[in-house]
């Protein structure tokens, strides 16, 4: 089972007339990638990872779901399904 803690937070900050830098926030986004749920897609947060591939130098960075739910603690019940 999923929450919508996501969406939630995204529109409370917009909701509330939070500011930022002295600017009201008019959209919000948390990072996230997308992953499928019994066959449905949905958002999960993510972290991100930087990480130093052999034979580069460029650091590359890596998006890393949440197996739970940042805020709620939530169970996720999900596999990496890709990007955002
Ligand atoms: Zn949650």
């Amino acid at each position: 089972m999923s929450c919508d803690c996501l969406e939630k937070l995204e529109k409370k900050l917009v909701d509330e007339g939070i500011q930022f830098s002295n600017r009201k926030i008019m959209k919000a986004r948390l990072r996230s990638i997308f992953a499928f749920e019994k066959n449905k897609m949905v958002r999960r947060p993510c972290i991100e990872m930087i990480v130093q591939l052999e034979g580069l130098k460029k650091e590359k960075t890596v998006e890393i779901a949440h197996g739970h739910c940042p805020f709620c603690g939530t169970l996720y019940e999900t596999k990496e399904g890709g990007e955002s």
